[in-house]
């Protein structure tokens, strides 16, 4: 599932795309796409110029010009977007919504993310094509163009203190607070949170409430490390997952995961253990990750 660093390569690439062209068509053909947005409120944002692509925890948010809203994208399990070109069909049965998108009036459009590199960007119409098998993703109106989720991972409000102050006295174990989208931070699924608490040296399953401050620092700066270097090389894909950027190409964080999916720890050697925290499988090392450790 797309978490904080796949979203910011697809946000990323989105504004590459996207920015300074008008979004001059929405067509949607699955009901559940829309399943949280009204039509009259999602038909206003057509017709407007992409400003701005961001991504904020696991959405992508577009920003057009003049609305008091902006459009949100969740890939959630399976969801893609896809660049085509207008009107070519599409392999798949699978394409629930398109961003067609007009000319651009200016080819040379600046952008300092590593997701972009060697990529042109194409000056003709184009569309941007969303693909989601499993249908659990969405497209839905953001009022003010914000996020109903926690401060994102790379937000300056995040902080050691505030996660410290937020688990207090929840018995929960850390990894479920560091899933919880809706508060704390937005963006950590289960590869970042699996592959923070390992650089961490903090068991996943240790109750919230007894961690210190300084753990949790450990965590949060071990998290957007690792968010930070998965982008580079375009997210995790792995085999039983369908991330693929907008040019249809996987990650390849996955060869430098150190426990999540693994039999074994990469850095250790140690047989990875396995147990459900908060409704979702953690993996970790027990040597690396000590059972007692709360700093
Ligand atoms: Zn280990």
């Amino acid at each position: 599932m797309p978490e904080a660093a796949e979203v910011a390569v697809a946000a990323a690439q989105l504004h590459q795309v996207a920015a300074g062209r008008e979004l001059s068509a929405l067509p949607v053909t699955h009901p559940r796409t829309v399943r949280h947005t009204d039509p009259v409120s999602l038909a206003a944002l057509v017709g407007r110029r992409v400003t701005r692509v961001r991504s904020h925890g696991k959405w992508i948010v577009v920003d057009l010009d003049g609305a008091d809203a902006a459009l949100g994208i969740h890939l959630r399990m399976s969801g893609q977007l896809l660049v085509a070109e207008p009107g070519t069909p599409h392999p798949d049965r699978h394409v629930h919504a398109t961003l067609a998108l007009g000319p651009h009036p200016d080819p040379f459009w600046p952008t300092d993310s590593p997701a972009c590199e060697g990529i042109r960007r194409p000056e003709r119409a184009v569309e941007v094509r969303f693909r989601d098998p499993r249908t659990f993703g969405e497209l839905r109106v953001l009022p003010h163009g914000v996020a109903p989720v926690a401060p994102d991972l790379f937000d300056p409000a995040v902080t050691g203190s505030s996660l410290h102050a937020l688990a207090a006295r929840r018995r929960v174990g850390v990894k479920a607070v560091l899933l919880d989208q809706t508060q704390g931070v937005a963006g950590i699924g289960s590869y970042l949170a699996d592959e923070a608490l390992h650089r961490a040296g903090i068991d996943p399953t240790a109750p919230a409430g007894e961690l210190a401050t300084s753990a949790w620092e450990r965590i949060l700066v071990a998290a957007r490390a690792i968010a930070v270097d998965s982008i580079a090389v375009g997210g995790v894909t792995l085999e039983d997952e369908g991330w693929v950027d907008l040019w249809g190409r996987p990650g390849t964080y996955a060869a430098q995961l150190q426990v999540h999916a693994r039999a074994t720890c990469a850095a250790c050697d140690t047989p990875t253990s396995s147990a459900v925290v908060g409704g979702r499988r953690a993996r970790w090392c027990r040597r690396c990750q000590h059972p007692r450790r709360r700093r």
